[in-house]
């Protein structure tokens, strides 16, 4: 039987790309809602590594399986990094990203494009329970500029300002594929891939 991988995200978005991204890996992957896992894993972290690192600690030990967990993020220049690595709850925990993707808008009225950059990062940490712990982590980096103003309604979070001046639209304007051919989350997923499948192989990172 196929050994359980645990993709450690309460994000549902994360989860089904992650679903698209590790298709083929020598896993059986499982979400924390699958194991009836409910408990939360704050993020006390100052940098996405350490949030990578500590839930996947924390959720391969709650788990007792091995154990993906991502931390990501979107950092804009002209707001030095911000949201960055409180992306998740820039605000607050219950705005919208419809409000909150204005509001990011409305604070860069007037700036030029070349002022406009921003960059999605994304870092995987893997992890088996104590004792193995932290067995990887990889990362991959997503450049484009904030557009001024929202497009379309694919991907989530903050996919419709999030523009990319190669393709002239926003992510929010990509299919699931388009989004996967150059996101964040895909360069980090494909490094993860080799990682993954020396682990398959390696008895002891799993149990
Ligand atoms: P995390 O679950 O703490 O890693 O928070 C990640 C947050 O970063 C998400 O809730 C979004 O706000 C933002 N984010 C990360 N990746 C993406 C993406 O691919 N599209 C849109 N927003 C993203």
């Amino acid at each position: 039987m196929t050994q359980r991988l645990v993709i450690a995200t309460t994000n549902p978005h994360k989860v089904e790309e992650f679903r698209e991204l590790l298709a083929g890996v020598p896993f059986t992957l499982t979400s924390l809602s699958e194991l009836g896992v409910t408990q939360d894993v704050p993020e006390t972290g100052v940098t996405f590594e350490q949030n990578a690192i500590f839930k996947a600690r924390a959720y391969a030990d709650l788990t007792g399986l091995l154990t993906l967990a991502d931390d990501s993020g979107l950092e804009i220049d002209a707001l030095d990094g911000a949201p960055g690595v409180i992306s998740a709850r820039w605000v607050g925990p219950d705005v919208s990203y419809e409000t909150r993707n204005r509001m990011l808008v409305e604070r860069l009225a007037g700036l030029p494009d070349e002022r406009r950059g921003a960059r999605y990062q994304c870092i995987i940490a893997i992890a088996a329970p104590e004792p193995r712990g932290l067995l990887g982590v990889v990362s991959g980096v997503f450049k484009g500029r904030i557009a001024h103003e929202p497009a379309g309604s694919g991907g989530f979070g903050y996919d419709p300002i999030f523009f990319v001046p190669e393709q002239g639209r926003t992510v929010g304007q990509m299919t699931a594929a388009e989004k996967h051919a150059i996101s964040h989350r895909a360069l980090a997923a494909r490094a993860a891939r080799p990682l993954l499948e020396r682990l398959a192989n390696d008895d002891q990172a799993t149990r």
